[in-house]
Formats: C-alpha cells, structure tokens, sequence
C-alpha cells in the first residue's frame, strides 16, 4: 500500500467515487461518515493523509480538522478540504482551521492523485532531512 488514507464524508456517492480512485491506485482508505467518527478513528488508525469533508451532520468539517491536528501524533498529518460549495473567502477559512490544502467537489482523478502525491511525497522529502 502506497499510504492509509481517511475520507470523512456523508455523501455515498462522493465516498464510492473516492473509494474507487484510491483503491485502483493502491492507496489504502478508511471511512466515516460523520465528524465525531471521523476524529476517533484519526485517532485511533493514525492514517497517512485525511479528505475532509466540510458539511458533515455532526460536527462540521473545521471543527473535526482542529480536533484532529491537537492530537499529537496528527498534528503534521496533511488534511485536504473537499467541498462541492467553494466560495470566495473559503480556502482562507479552511487553512485559518488547520486544513493543508483544498480540493474542489466533484475531485477528477488526475487532481486527487496529484494532491495525494504532492502531500505525501513532501512527508517523505522531511523524513530524510530529519
Ligand atoms: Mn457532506
């Protein structure tokens, strides 16, 4: 497996979609559909990169990404915002929550695979100069 993945999303179709790109590409996925769900198994399965998504039924998807990144061992794990309803002023609300970067719903293929790679490759890179 190239890296565990967690998706926290209440849309199955926007999960399926998701599911079937990581898994094709040898990415290991983990799933919740609510926040709280998603915060306990951040916690517990310590995956390598988190898709966040923002409207969620509990806890939105800025109050989970700050619960994870107090979580010591999550604090440098990358999450990446997915929501289909961007407007102007979001990205900066997304990244003032502690979001890494952000991806615009429906995600293609191409730019889920770049953005896993370019967060993931750069984990890596500080590895080595550790
Ligand atoms: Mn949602």
């Amino acid at each position: 497996m190239l890296a565990k993945i967690l998706y926290i999303e209440d849309n199955p179709q926007n999960m399926r979609l998701v599911r079937k790109i990581l898994q094709h590409s040898g990415y290991e996925m983990i799933e919740a559909t609510d926040g709280l769900t998603g915060v306990a198994l951040a916690a517990q399965e310590l995956p390598d990169l988190i898709l966040m998504d923002i409207n969620l039924p509990d806890i939105d998807g800025l109050e989970a990404t700050a619960r994870i990144k107090a979580l010591p061992q999550m604090a440098h794990v990358p999450v990446i915002a997915l929501t289909a309803n961007a407007m102007h002023g979001d990205r900066e609300r997304f990244i003032a929550a502690g979001c890494d970067g952000y991806l615009a719903k429906p995600v293609t293929r191409i730019e889920l695979l770049n953005t896993l790679a370019h967060f993931l490759g750069h984990t890596v890179r500080q590895i080595h100069y550790t």
